[in-house]
């Protein structure tokens, strides 16, 4: 399968550097700096350049979390819901 580059940006902090992802086979085989960004020029700081690993981390959630009540951090009180559904789910606080 041939490598796609994907245009986007650092998720880490205000600065937005341009990030380029190469993917291959759904997975990104590399993160370079998108030489045409005016933020960056290409450059990335450490974080910007490992931005891929969360991704890849099987610690990484499946699914979105909702806490019903606030202000209780009980682990077993969150409910998961799939990301294409979590956009519909009215907020309800008192
Ligand atoms: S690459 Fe570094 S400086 Fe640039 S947005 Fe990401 S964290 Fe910020």
């Amino acid at each position: 399968m041939a490598r796609e580059e994907v245009r986007t940006v650092c998720p880490y902090c205000g600065v937005g550097c341009g990030i380029i992802l190469e993917v291959e086979n759904d997975r990104i085989a590399k993160v370079r700096g998108d030489t045409a960004h005016p933020a960056n020029g290409g450059r990335l700081c450490t974080k910007g350049s490992s931005c891929d690993k969360p991704l890849l981390s099987d610690q990484r959630l499946h699914q979105a979390l909702i806490r019903p009540q606030r202000g209780n951090l009980t682990e077993g009180l969150y409910i998961g819901l799939d990301y294409e559904k979590v956009c519909f789910v009215e907020k309800k606080f008192p």
